[in-house]
């Protein structure tokens, strides 16, 4: 195993002039915590921009005390952090991702600065990269990285986090370098975004620019596979938890309410940015104000606006209007004993905003666009009394997590007003309610559990490549097999049921042997040097109806039951079931929007069928439902398998390979093993198959199998060639 390399425009540590001295202090942010448990363990590194122009005579002091620390910098001139980061990054890909195309600012030279400034990177990174280390590069500052990377290392594993929204073809397609930059990031294995709708704006984008097609996002780039998936980020959740008992944090609460008095407050916290909706949220504060008098002098808005990228104008223009309108509407409202709007232009340390989070009853969180959102996460985890009412903005990644909010289009004035109104009159219990559900599930999707999902996604798009190049069977490959098969005395051979010896029907029920089947049965179940075993996943019933008439030993359920010939069906291992019934409600809820669709429950897993759905709305369902599931099993011992217009959910300690094992020991004479299958499971069938043996892939997918064959229908006649021979 190779190491881990993090590579981001910032490092993750803040380094200042004290006294003719540099003083380096580590980053709290998001990231910068879920990733400490990766980058500081054994050689593993992080490369990035230490966050400020620093003087040559200083480089190598700084380079030297980062090192030390797991960190090497990529020291930026004042002109790189002007056109790579501000210009190009920050004025033309930022608005661009985010819908504001009437900012975005279209300049070679700033295209130039940014290729520089990624080869930069990418020629620092070098000179620590070997071949089998795993690189997670982030953000829309680097997007050309993941290419450069592969250039200089094939083989390299590369995984890419976008923070921002990617957009609609519709807005990408505006750039001039729109090819390049997609073709950048093409070179990573895996690309994980915040929302489903990210990555599916960045699948269309590969299809209409790039020419490449997906499957369930998993995308060929020549031989190389390479798939993206829908991560959202997680916060830190204990710490916000923490933070919110903190004694300081509890000190300030008790002086802030003080000066404030009784009023009920609506908080919002943002960076400066035309992407937050600051000027749209003040004017439905003002609307609020004269639509419902009855909540002047007992409502105040509690705004803090963090100063961000002041330098650019339109950042600039963004804060004169904002200045205006909380003056105009101050001045319009103001009582002696009452301020409408506290508004505070300069950033906050934690438990000071751990202490606004406590003290106020609604959280207003409405930006016209956002990657994710962190702060309606952070009101929520230090929300302790369960109390307090969120509004968010669906244009923020964060919504698609939390729907228990009050969900807005921050363009929609009135709806905002209205919403306001409903967050002031909630009665507590639908309070308690909503808060903690939204609590549950960011304790749980928190934010190692983003890192160990992205490393893990990471590893297996790894695994799936190695084993793309599966020989096809040819003629005389056959031949070997038929050779094989008959010049051996004792047989075992595992066969998958659907897919593998009959092809798929729209009902599962009516999938039973025809005539053909029964033949090929029949011929290998009478030969007495044979042990047939049938593997499925299907559940024991139709099974054992159906192969009643052959002596042969029977898998259901992927390895839960096992039936050996005129014995009735045992299970071999004690297996937990509890998680089915939260499981079931939700395929429940996809089943009642996608009519076609329906639950399959077998004793210890549960199947989504779309086979029936609308071609086009089953796919964009299972894209959405195997996120969720994905996010509801990630602390559970689940395995979310997609197979043939299925998604099947079921405990990771069962698997077909263990049931292969199982049956090896019983015939442990066997001197022919054959084994055959289509999906995902019969994976570890092939797996644990011994060297020697004879494993085949129905299907061109990537897979452990060593041959491969295009269909059933090639099963049937593989056999059928050894019964004639
Ligand atoms: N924040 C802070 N001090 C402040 C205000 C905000 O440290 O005075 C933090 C806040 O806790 C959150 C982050 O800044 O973690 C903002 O992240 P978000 O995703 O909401 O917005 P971004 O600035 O990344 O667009």
């Amino acid at each position: 195993m190779g190491k881990t390399i993090i590579i981001s425009n910032r490092l993750p540590v803040k380094i200042e002039q004290e006294n003719n001295e540099l003083v380096y202090k580590a980053s709290e942010g998001g990231l910068a915590t879920g990733l400490n448990s990766v980058f500081k363990q054994g050689n593993n590194l992080w490369v990035g921009w230490p966050g400020l122009a620093i003087e040559k005579s200083q480089e190598q002091e700084v380079h030297s005390n980062l090192i030390k620390q797991h960190m090497k910098p990529v020291f930026l001139s004042s002109e790189e952090i002007e056109d790579f980061y501000e210009g190009f990054s920050n004025e033309t890909l930022w608005p661009n991702f985010h819908y504001f195309n009437q900012y975005t600012v279209y300049k070679e030279e700033l295209w130039l600065a940014y290729q520089r400034v990624n080869q930069k990177f990418a020629e620092i990174l070098s000179e620590e990269l070997e071949d089998d280390d795993t690189v997670w590069i982030h953000d829309y500052q680097l997007l050309l990285l993941p290419q450069l990377i592969r250039a200089i290392s094939p083989n390299a594993t590369i995984g890419f986090f976008l923070h921002i929204p990617f957009p609609s073809y519709e807005s990408f397609r505006l750039l001039p370098w729109r090819r390049e930059l997609l073709n950048g990031m093409l070179g990573a294995d895996f690309l994980g975004f915040h929302t489903y709708d990210d990555m599916r704006h960045f699948l269309s984008s590969v299809n209409r620019l790039a020419g490449l097609g997906n499957s369930n996002g998993t995308i060929k780039v020549k031989n190389r596979l390479i798939k993206a998936d829908a991560l959202p980020m997680g916060i830190d959740y204990e710490k916000y938890a923490a933070s919110a008992q903190d004694p300081e944090t509890l000190a300030r609460e008790a002086r802030y309410r003080k000066s404030i008095g009784t009023v009920k407050l609506i908080l919002s916290i943002d960076r400066l940015d035309y992407s937050k909706g600051i000027p749209q949220r003040l004017r439905a504060f003002e609307l609020f104000l004269s639509k419902y008098p009855y909540f002047k002098e007992k409502v105040s808005l509690f705004m803090v606006v963090v100063p961000s990228r002041d330098s650019v104008s339109k950042y600039k223009q963004l804060k004169e209007e904002i200045d205006l309108l909380v003056g105009r509407i101050n001045g319009q409202f103001s009582k002696l004993n009452w301020t409408p709007i506290h508004y505070f232009y300069r950033s906050f340390p934690l438990p000071a905003l751990s202490a606004f989070y406590r003290i106020s009853d609604v959280a207003l969180v409405s930006p016209m666009r956002d990657g994710m959102n962190l702060v309606c996460k952070e009101y929520v985890a230090s929300r302790l009394d369960k109390k307090g009412v969120l509004i968010l903005s669906e244009m923020a990644g964060a919504s698609k997590e939390l729907s228990d909010a009050i969900i807005v289009n921050p363009n929609d004035i009135h709806q905002l007003v209205e919403a306001m109104h409903k967050a002031l009159t909630m009665p507590e219990e639908l309070q308690i309610e909503s808060m903690n559900s939204m609590q549950k599930s960011l304790k749980r999707y928190n934010i190692h559990a983003w890192v160990k999902l992205f490393m893990d996604e990471l590893a297996n798009v790894k695994k799936e490549q190695s084993h793309l190049k599966t020989r096809l069977i040819d003629n005389q490959l056959s031949e070997e097999i038929k050779h094989a098969y008959k010049q051996s005395e004792e047989r075992l051979i595992f066969l998958d049921y659907d897919g593998t010896l009959v092809g798929f029907n729209e009902n599962p029920d009516d999938s039973k042997p025809d005539q053909e089947l029964i033949e090929i049965l029949d011929y290998l179940t009478k030969d007495k040097n044979n042990h047939i075993v049938i593997i499925s996943g299907r559940g024991r019933q139709s099974l054992e109806e159906w192969m009643k008439p052959y002596s042969l030993d029977i898998v259901a359920e992927h390895g839960v039951w096992i039936k050996r010939m005129g014995k009735p069906f045992k299970t071999f291992m004690k297996i937990n079931a509890s998680w089915k019934k939260e499981t079931l409600s939700l395929l429940e809820r996809y089943v009642n929007r996608t009519p076609g669709s329906f639950v399959e429950e077998k004793d210890y897993s549960l199947v989504w069928h779309y086979r029936k759905v609308e071609t086009g709305l089953g796919e964009v369902r299972t894209r959405e439902l195997t996120s969720h599931l994905k996010y509801m099993t990630a602390n559970e011992n689940l395995d979310v398998l997609e197979g043939d217009m299925i998604v099947e959910i079921k405990n990771s300690e069962i698997n077909k390979g263990k049931a292969t094992q199982k049956l090896m020991e019983i015939y442990p004479e066997a001197d022919f093993l054959l084994a055959l299958g289509d999906d995902f499971t019969d994976e570890d069938t092939f797996k644990a198959m011994p060297e020697d043996s004879y494993t085949i892939k129905v299907g061109t997918s990537a897979s452990e199998a060593k041959f491969s064959v295009n269909s059933y229908k090639e099963v049937r006649k593989l056999f059928n060639d050894i019964i004639k021979s």
